[in-house]
């Protein structure tokens, strides 16, 4: 499977025998951490299907999650066009992959903090959870989530038969349109519900293989 997958020896190491790699959430695609990697931590990685670095402050072998138990659960290792850069899709264990707590290393902009951007879905996902939290009058979002189930599959009933219509009139530019009105308020009944999104990702995971 990953060994398969992989040349270990085609893969460049620099001058202290380390290839940078990349580590990227499985379901949302999340960049976790970045984290230096040798031949024998990438043999390692692919024997245990687990993430192996290698600690340039300890100077030592570095099973990821050993200590904190937040161990990274590798789907699958690419390497860029020059082979001197891993990238790693993994399914991080207790959803941690820094050692400050947070989710993502990369978790800070010019000092302040600020999650890391996930895909397009995610982020407006995260905004509507925001405005679930702390509600202001003037918005349609906050409108929504008062009005409750009533208003919410009301507007998920119409927004999919906009989709149907759309579809039925092959409107190219009028189905991206209402298929994003129709992901809105189901991301909507997501947030009421206080379902995560990345547990729908999950459900899609799943139904691939
Ligand atoms: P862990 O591998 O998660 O058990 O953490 C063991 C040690 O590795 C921590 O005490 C940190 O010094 C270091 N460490 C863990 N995660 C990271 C990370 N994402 N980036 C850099 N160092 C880390
Ligand atoms: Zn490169
Ligand atoms: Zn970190
Ligand atoms: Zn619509």
């Amino acid at each position: 499977s990953l060994t398969q997958a992989l040349p270990i020896d085609e893969i460049r190491y620099n001058e202290q025998g380390l290839v940078p790699a990349i580590a990227q959430d499985y379901l949302d695609g999340t960049v976790l951490m970045m984290a230096w990697m040798n031949r024998d931590s990438l043999q390692k990685t692919l024997e245990t299907g687990e993430a192996w670095y290698w600690s340039r402050s300890r100077q030592e072998l570095w099973h990821k999650g050993e200590t904190s138990g937040h161990i990274q659960k590798v789907r699958s290792i690419r390497y860029d066009c020059d082979s001197d850069a891993l990238l790693l899709t993994i399914e991080q264990i207790g959803d941690i992959a820094c050692h400050t707590g947070e989710r993502s290393c990369f978790h800070r902009v010019d000092g302040i903090k600020d999650a890391p951007p996930a895909d397009t879905l995610s982020e407006v996902f995260k905004v509507i959870c925001d405005r679930r939290d702390n509600p202001t009058e003037k918005s349609y979002t906050c409108q929504l989530l008062a009005g409750g189930d009533n208003k919410i599959l009301k507007k998920i009933g119409e927004e999919a038969s906009e989709v149907v219509m759309a579809c039925k009139d092959d409107d190219k530019d009028a189905i991206a349109s209402e298929v994003a009105d129709l992901f809105y308020h189901a991301l909507v009944a997501l947030a009421y519900h206080q379902v995560d999104l990345r547990d729908v990702y999950r459900k899609l995971q799943e139904r691939r293989r």
